[in-house]
């Protein structure tokens, strides 16, 4: 059976009217599953028993069940969800003070092998659906009580591999009857699949970019990040500056700052060079270190070298807060579970 979140308003209603029922009912199944948050369809008291009972017939409502929940000192809570197919994944919730941010996943494990990310270390097992992507924040914010503003796809998978869910999943998390997160407010981070950042630029949705560059030459983002070998940084930054001007919108390019890496002055130097004249911002990520993994982390000093040498040379960057070290909540931490 469907899980009913998996569909837009429009697929709905559609869906409805097969089965019979004015789409207006949609609308009300919406406000209940996104604004009410049930977790059956006996509490959806404004529709008739008969219609209850269709449901139940046709669908199911994916409720995930909380596995583990772990607090930072920071006040990061990393929660382990079961995916109801004896597969686990995390999600994380950041308090900052414009509000609370969730970095979800995309996929149940990740196909991409960044060489120093714990999410791709183990086997890719399945994309997630578009209600189960949806249903992470749902269920956090059932649980602490609390709105969140902000969502990052930025958890473990390629949200870009799982083109279609994702994209049904944002407009599902943006719309007024969903869960009405501006889209200003949502961002996604790739790590360069090229034709699907065409794709993305003609969908009109306002939500910002996120690239994952982290280096400034092939050879050694090759050795960083294998999808490097597919689709090279010139083809990258040349789709990035298609996405610019279709949507103009401000892409953030993501670089993870690994000691005797790609943290020296020279890098700094050639990244100015390649994104000079771009709508875009630097987001430096202190890198963390995971197990088994070569890329230590650069010193502070380096790190605020790297970002006022940005600064001075007229590209606005700045350093990503590290939230949740503690519980391998922090960037490059997740990772999937087997139960
Ligand atoms: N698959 C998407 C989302 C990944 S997570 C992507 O590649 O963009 C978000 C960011 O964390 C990415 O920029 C990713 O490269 C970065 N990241 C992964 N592992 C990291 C680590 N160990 N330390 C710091 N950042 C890391």
């Amino acid at each position: 059976m469907k899980n009913i979140k998996d569909y837009n308003l429009e697929e709905l209603k559609n869906e409805l009217k097969e089965i019979g029922e004015k789409p207006f009912r949609a609308e009300q199944i919406f406000k209940w599953l996104y604004h009410e948050k049930v977790q059956s369809f006996d509490e959806m008291t404004n529709l008739s028993l008969e219609l209850r009972e269709k449901l139940k017939e046709n669908y199911t409502i994916c409720n995930f069940n909380i596995l583990k929940k772990q607090e930072s000192k920071d006040g990061t809570i990393k929660y382990l969800f079961d995916v109801l197919d004896d597969n686990a994944i995390e999600t994380v919730l950041m308090k900052y003070h414009h509000g609370n941010s969730i970095c979800v996943s995309s996929q149940i494990g990740c196909k991409m092998g960044c060489k120093f990310c714990a999410s791709t270390g183990i086997n890719f097992i399945r994309n997630l659906t578009s209600g189960e992507i949806v249903e992470q924040i749902i269920r956090v914010e059932q649980d602490t009580g609390e709105r969140i503003s902000n969502v990052v796809l930025m958890g473990i998978g390629e949200p870009l591999d799982n083109y279609d869910n994702v994209v049904n999943a944002i407009r599902l998390i943006n719309h007024p009857k969903g869960l009405n997160i501006g889209a200003r407010h949502i961002s996604i981070s790739t790590s360069g699949l090229v034709p699907k950042i065409y794709q993305l630029a003609e969908e009109n949705i306002q939500c910002t970019l996120s690239i994952s560059l982290h280096a400034t030459d092939n050879q050694k983002r090759n050795r960083m990040m294998p999808v490097n070998n597919t689709y090279p940084i010139e083809e990258l930054l040349q789709a990035c500056k298609d996405y610019i001007a279709k949507t103009n919108r401000r892409i953030s390019f993501e670089y993870a700052l690994a000691k005797d890496n790609n943290d020296n002055l020279e890098d700094a130097k050639q990244l100015v060079k390649l994104l000079k004249g771009m709508l875009c911002h630097v987001n430096l990520i202190p890198i963390n270190k995971i197990e088994n993994g070569k890329f230590d982390k650069s010193s502070n000093e380096n790190i605020m070298k790297f970002r006022d040498y940005l600064n001075d040379h007229g590209i606005v960057a700045t350093i990503r807060r590290e939230l949740g070290s503690d519980i391998d909540a922090a960037c490059g931490q997740l990772r999937r579970k087997n139960l």
